[in-house]
């Protein structure tokens, strides 16, 4: 007898972590932009694992890349070399600024190693006392304690300090206020070209190559996370890519393996020689089955349309919403890039959230009233009309409750 979502969830109820808010949805299959739960109810997936199925679920390149190299290799240490490691390095430094890249296991790790990088470099070349980092609030950079020392939200860090000494945080887009944070201490910026955890912010035209600038002036290396916003989400293969600019550290991790879970640290050659033998490592970094897995989902990225189709599909739901938001007085901006959007509300998104759920139709909401759009880049015009009409159903109600 087939085990039931009321089951299943009882049972996670009582042995799982209590970590998230979790939907009452139990995922058991996925298929391009489509999830279904254990009943057989079908889902359009616009949250996408929280843009890590950039190719949709279960890429039939990602699934047999991984099949083939499960039956070869699965693990062996970084105490050897790695071919499939290597082939992954050399698309990444071939498709961006970097030269040199360290693997790992997520978005978080990827963030730690730039946090390492930016300090022992500066302490190879500035001596001791320089360590600090400039971030922007609103941002997320993830949940170690190094990371959610170097997250721009107060609510992060509630109940865990003390945390890692060294970070000031600035507001996201103004260049003012990180001029003045910038001191005799200061050796890096951190920040997300596009901000996704913080509401989808994009960085305002011109403010990315200005704290470029910034940093040169002052000797501060400039590292970018684009975790989520990496690997092809707005359009291009990397976010930093819109503008002329070019950081001297990314962080890469949610959708570089198309689902299977890995992180990447990419820097400049002169950023990375400061990390030699013995200072950095991950037993898992860069696995053989990781990085096949990402061989496969970054050549299907570049190779297969799939930017093409965000870029189209991105204006196209971009379009769509702007008409939804101004058809609703509760409704406003529309912001974003290529295949990452948000919807501004002026109320609280929760209840959208679990109307469009119970409707077929995955979403989140973040920063408390911004509705996030992060659909597969492979979406197609019918499924983002299905979406956006399901959508409006939920909307049309809302309106209808509050007069
Ligand atoms: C998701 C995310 C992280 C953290 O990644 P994990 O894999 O969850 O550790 C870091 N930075 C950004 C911008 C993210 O969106």
């Amino acid at each position: 007898m087939n085990t039931t979502s009321e089951q299943w969830i009882e049972r996670g109820d009582k042995h799982i972590a209590t970590t998230y808010g979790r939907y009452p949805l139990v995922a058991v299959k996925g298929e391009g932009c489509w999830l279904w739960d254990a009943e057989g109810k079908k889902y359009l997936d616009f949250l996408a694992g929280v843009a890590v199925n950039n190719l949709g679920h279960c890429h039939p390149n990602v699934v047999k890349a991984l099949q083939k190299q499960a039956e070869t290799l699965i693990h062996c240490s970084n105490y050897y070399h790695i071919p499939s490691q290597i082939e992954l390095a050399e698309i990444l430094c071939n498709n961006s600024f970097g030269d040199r890249v360290f693997f790992c296991n997520s978005g978080a790790e990827a963030n730690e190693a730039a946090m390492k990088l930016v300090r022992k470099h500066s302490a190879d070349n500035h001596g001791n006392d320089r360590f600090e980092v400039i971030t922007a609030l609103a941002s997320f950079h993830g949940r170690t304690i190094g990371t959610i020392s170097a997250t721009g939200q107060d609510a992060v860090r509630k109940g865990f300090t003390p945390v890692v000494p060294g970070f000031k945080y600035v507001p996201f887009g103004d260049i003012e206020a990180m001029a003045n944070a910038v001191s005799e201490k200061t050796c890096a910026v951190m920040l997300e070209p596009v901000q996704g955890e913080g509401g989808v912010n994009v960085a305002p035209a011109g403010y990315l190559q200005a704290v470029r600038e910034l940093c040169d002036k002052h000797n501060l290396l400039l590292v970018f996370d684009e975790v989520q916003v990496g690997c092809g989400r707005t359009g291009k293969l990397f976010a930093y890519q819109h503008d002329d600019v070019a950081p001297d550290i990314m962080t890469l991790a949610k959708a570089l393996a198309g689902g299977p879970p890995i992180g990447a640290m990419v820097a400049t050659e002169t950023a990375a020689a400061t990390f030699v033998p013995g200072t950095h490592g991950s037993t898992f970094g860069g696995n053989p089955l990781m990085s096949t897995a990402a061989v496969a989902a970054m050549n299907t990225l570049i190779n297969d349309g799939v930017l093409d189709n965000c870029v189209a599909m991105g204006a196209y739901l971009r379009d769509k919403l702007e008409q939804l938001s101004q058809r609703y007085s509760f409704a406003g901006d529309v912001r974003g890039r290529g295949l990452i959007l948000g919807m501004k509300l002026d109320i609280p998104g929760a209840d959208i959230v679990n109307a469009a759920m119970a409707k077929g139709l995955l979403i989140n909401c973040t920063a408390g009233s911004v509705l996030r759009f992060v659909p597969p880049l492979i979406v197609s015009r019918e499924e983002i009309d299905t979406a956006m009409e399901i959508l409006d159903e939920v909307l049309s109600a809302i309106n209808v409750e509050n007069g």
